[in-house]
């Protein structure tokens, strides 16, 4: 199942309809994250005080954590224009000079997916992030000239699901990087019913909790499930969401106490059954159950990792006892599944 189909999944989906309103504005609004806050306040408030652009920002981690809405609240704390944009929309270098000859001074240009931005458009970032300066050649062959275009001083901020793939000179340049955290329970059923109040949606504080703990730490998931919890109250129980209700709702979708939908249970079920607990490698397990292997690596992988149900190791992947305990299958009295050594 392609990742924007999935209920529980952080990447964006079509039905999502991120709702503006919604948004954190401004870092008040952030919920949780405390020390990326903290991080960020600082930074503002200095680029501020030397009424400077604030330097070059990179935010890392699995899709549907804020790194999009940190962004744009970066850009509301410093009131300047934002420009959205990512990876795989900028396809040639012409493109991305486009973008950056159209910012204004202190602009923020939003580069989502930096990853997989193209070599060639790379090789113009790099000296419009340090020399805030465009080279352009003009001609071909013996004649051909590179003229030096200066630019505005502006701000990148970067996002990326996966910082490992990022060239290392281009990560160098971004003198902030911050790693963001899947969110803690309280700072989830904070965020559920901060929604459920712009969104006038009666929720019982133990329906948010519900929700919260089926959520995977991951805001994105938690206001999905809220929508489709609300449509179950309004058809079942008078569009009330207790404990109960989000309880029976979300069973219904097929997703855990844990926020567990079939696709993580079968991924856990092929370490456990086919590989004897592991290790084995993402590319098999990908190739096991007909997925993507980056796609088990950005998504799938780092809520199992988190809750302790895989482990990674340098021969691949294996499952812990609590995956096990989880799926039900008793765990192996030798520990992995696997003949001992001695
Ligand atoms: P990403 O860019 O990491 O995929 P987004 O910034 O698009 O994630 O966030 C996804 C959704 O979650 C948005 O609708 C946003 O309103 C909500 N959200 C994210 N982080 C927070 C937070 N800290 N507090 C409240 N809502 C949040």
């Amino acid at each position: 199942m392609a990742e924007e189909e999935r209920m529980v999944g952080g990447g964006r989906r079509r039905d999502d309809n991120e709702n503006t309103a919604l948004r954190p504005k401004y870092l008040r609004d952030i919920v949780g994250q405390d020390s990326v806050r903290e991080n960020l306040q600082i930074l503002i408030d200095a680029a501020k005080n030397r009424q400077e652009p604030i330097d070059h920002v990179m935010f890392y981690g699995p899709p549907g954590l804020g790194k999009t809405s940190l962004a744009l609240v970066i850009a509301n704390e410093m009131g300047v224009n934002i420009r959205i944009t990512a990876g795989p929309s900028i396809e040639r270098a012409g493109d991305l000079a486009a973008i950056l000859t159209n910012l204004k001074k202190n602009d923020i240009l939003f580069i989502d997916e930096i990853h997989r931005l193209g070599r060639a458009v790379e090789e113009v970032l790099y000296p419009a992030m340090e020399d805030f300066a465009l080279d352009i050649v003009i001609g071909k062959g013996p004649g051909a000239k590179s003229v030096r275009l200066n630019l505005p001083r502006f701000t990148v901020v970067g996002a990326t699901t996966r910082l490992a793939l990022l060239a290392a000179p281009l990560r160098d340049r971004f003198g902030a990087q911050f790693r963001l955290d899947f969110y803690d329970q309280p700072a989830m059923e904070h965020i559920i019913k901060r929604a459920a109040a712009m969104l006038k949606i009666e929720i019982k504080p133990e329906g948010a909790t519900e929700i919260a703990r089926r959520a995977r730490g991951t805001p994105r998931v938690a206001l999905r499930l809220l929508r489709r919890v609300r449509d179950y109250a309004q058809v079942r129980a008078q569009g009330i969401i207790t404990g109960p209700i989000s309880g029976e709702a979300l069973a219904l979708l097929n997703i855990d106490f844990l926020g567990l939908d079939d696709i993580d249970r079968r991924i856990l079920a092929t370490i456990i059954e086919k590989f004897n607990g592991g290790p084995v490698g993402v590319e098999t397990i990908a190739a096991a159950i007909s997925e993507d292997s980056d796609t088990i690596m950005d998504v799938y992988e780092p809520y199992l990792l988190q809750l302790g149900f895989i482990a990674r190791t340098s021969r691949g992947r294996t499952a812990t006892h609590l995956a096990y305990d989880h799926l039900g299958i008793p765990y192996p009295a030798n520990g992995s599944g696997q003949p001992p050594l001695f």
